[in-house]
């Protein structure tokens, strides 16, 4: 006997609102290229579950397109193509029989500057991440799961007696918060942060660093940050990209935060966490 509607609704709803099992991301040998220009070159990194991993190097070295390599957005880019492995969890997020958008659910992806649809309200932007995954749910599980998100983004209290108010009418750090919990309704399981607090003020910075460091428990975090001061606060693990010359970006080393800024192996990283160049 097929269970009713309702209780597959029930069941559905009940999954959205329960946290995913914390999930590590495996890169291997990725190379990528623009037309016929190399970008990236045989780049490895492990990310491994509920820690968060700092990107840093110079403009250009391909931090941003390893990025998007690893939920599947590089590939939207007609010229774009690469070769690697990106695994999550042990699956491959490029196994030709995976739909796209299931990458794109279970890895989330926060930009520079702040997208929230400007128009709509605060409660429908949390809500629209829901579209992608197809779910239907009723008003008291979207309430809820529209609370939670914005209780672990950080913004709950800020916002909740105006989720009707339009996303664009929030300050910046809000509307990194808001899109932070946009994300978050999908229930992805890495969440993947392009320089996320280049434009924004000190005190909401601190504010995306603490709530960062909260989610960690439950998401495993990538960020790409150009503040050094920012990749020891948050960051366990650290891995410096360097494209030296015209060469393709590169790793030129990865390993613990604090050890890496105290005593990098390579004198390359000495010179750029030290601000040489
Ligand atoms: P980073 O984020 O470290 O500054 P990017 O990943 O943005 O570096 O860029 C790496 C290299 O790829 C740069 O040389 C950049 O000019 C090039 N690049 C990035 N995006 C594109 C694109 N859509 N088309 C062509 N080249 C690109
Ligand atoms: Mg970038």
């Amino acid at each position: 006997v097929l269970p009713s509607f309702g209780a597959r609704r029930r069941a559905a709803a009940a999954s959205i609102l329960e946290p995913q099992p914390l999930a590590s991301l495996d890169a291997r040998n990725i190379s990528a290229w623009f037309g016929e220009r190399q970008v990236l070159d045989r780049v490895s990194l492990t990310m491994p579950a509920g820690v968060i991993t700092s990107l840093i190097g110079p403009s250009g070295c391909g931090k941003s397109t390893f990025l998007r390599i690893l939920n599947r957005m590089h590939e939207l880019v007609p010229s774009a193509s690469l070769a690697g492995e990106v695994r999550l969890d042990g699956e491959d997020i490029y196994d030709v029989g995976r739909p796209l958008t299931e990458a794109r659910k279970h890895i989330g992806m926060v930009f520079q500057k702040p997208n929230p649809f400007p128009a709509m309200s605060i409660y429908d932007n949390v809500v629209s991440g829901l579209k992608l995954t197809g779910t239907r749910v009723d008003r008291q599980t979207k309430d809820e799961l529209v609370e939670s998100c914005l209780r672990r983004a950080g913004l709950w209290t800020e916002v909740k007696d105006r989720l009707r108010a339009p996303g664009g009418g929030l300050s910046g750090g809000q509307q990194q918060r808001l899109c932070i919990a946009r994300s978050l309704a999908v229930k992805p399981r890495v969440l993947l942060m392009d320089e996320p607090c280049s434009a924004l003020d000190p005190t909401s910075t601190r504010v995306i660093e603490e709530t960062m460091l909260e989610l960690v428990q439950e998401v495993t975090i990538v960020i790409v940050t150009h503040n050094m001061q920012q990749a020891q606060r948050v960051s366990q693990q650290c891995a410096f990209f360097l494209a030296a010359h015209g060469t393709p970006g590169a790793i030129v080393e990865h390993g613990d935060t604090d050890a890496m800024f105290a005593d990098p192996l390579d004198p390359r990283t000495f010179d750029y966490v030290n601000g040489r160049f």
